[in-house]
């Protein structure tokens, strides 16, 4: 079934730090309930290459405003945007708003009429619950401690780069979140009505159990 006015479109947010489990959980979401996907963190990398592509600075604010609203998925097609230095970058185009106003809309239509006919949308980012879905069906804010956050996030980024030091990646994230969470324009938050699931010390399976507990009660609750 469609996405419709008579059926719309059901919605989880789950917004967190960066390598809080998120991403990984939200696809397993997606994958359970046959709901379409989208890591918001990769248009907010993906205008950051952009910009890193054509070897000008991320911090300048018309520039990033203007690649973000030219914006389309096929410009970074191949691209690696994974790196630290993406990461870096994205997290200073992210507290611009002229860049997040300009990536606004795509997310909330996603949401609202998810690709291929899909039922529902999983969306995950920094201000899902709060700004772009604030009536989210669910919502969830996902943490972890810093410390296992960085270990992930070494452990990932180590295959194609042996020699990066974890002290280094702990050093990125936490200044990474502090920038995430301090900037004025939809700021990386917890919706008051988000559930809280730490990773720290959870399994990625007993996380997903948690939140499908979650959500199944969800669905009981509005006949699904
Ligand atoms: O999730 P990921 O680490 O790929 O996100 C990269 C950066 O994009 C984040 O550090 C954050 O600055 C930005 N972002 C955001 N809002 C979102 C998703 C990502 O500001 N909804």
């Amino acid at each position: 079934m469609e996405a419709s006015a008579e059926t719309p479109s059901f919605v989880v947010a789950l917004d967190g730090p960066a390598a809080s489990g998120k991403g990984t959980l939200s696809r397993l979401i997606a994958g359970q309930y046959g709901f379409a996907h989208l890591d918001t963190g990769t248009l907010y990398r993906g205008v950051a290459w952009l910009i890193l592509n054509e070897g000008k600075d991320p911090s300048d604010q018309d520039l990033a405003a203007r690649i973000a609203g030219d914006y389309a998925v096929e410009k970074i097609a191949g691209a690696d945007i994974r790196t630290r230095e993406v990461g870096a970058a994205a997290s200073v185009v992210a507290a611009n708003s002229g860049v997040r106003a300009a990536l606004l809309d795509f997310q909330r239509r996603y949401a609202k009429t998810p690709p291929g006919g899909l039922k529902g949308a999983v969306l995950d980012g920094r201000d899902i619950g709060t700004v772009v879905c604030p009536d989210a069906d669910v919502k969830f804010f996902v943490t972890a401690s810093a410390e296992i956050r960085a270990h992930r996030r070494w452990l990932e980024l180590k295959l194609e780069q042996p020699d990066l030091e974890e002290a280094r990646i702990y050093k990125d994230l936490l200044e990474r979140d502090a920038r995430d969470a301090a900037r004025e324009d939809a700021p990386m938050a917890r919706a008051d009505d988000a559930e809280l699931l730490d990773t720290t010390h959870l399994s990625i399976d007993a996380a997903f159990a948690a939140a499908r507990r979650v959500i199944d009660g969800v669905f009981q609750r509005c006949g699904n």
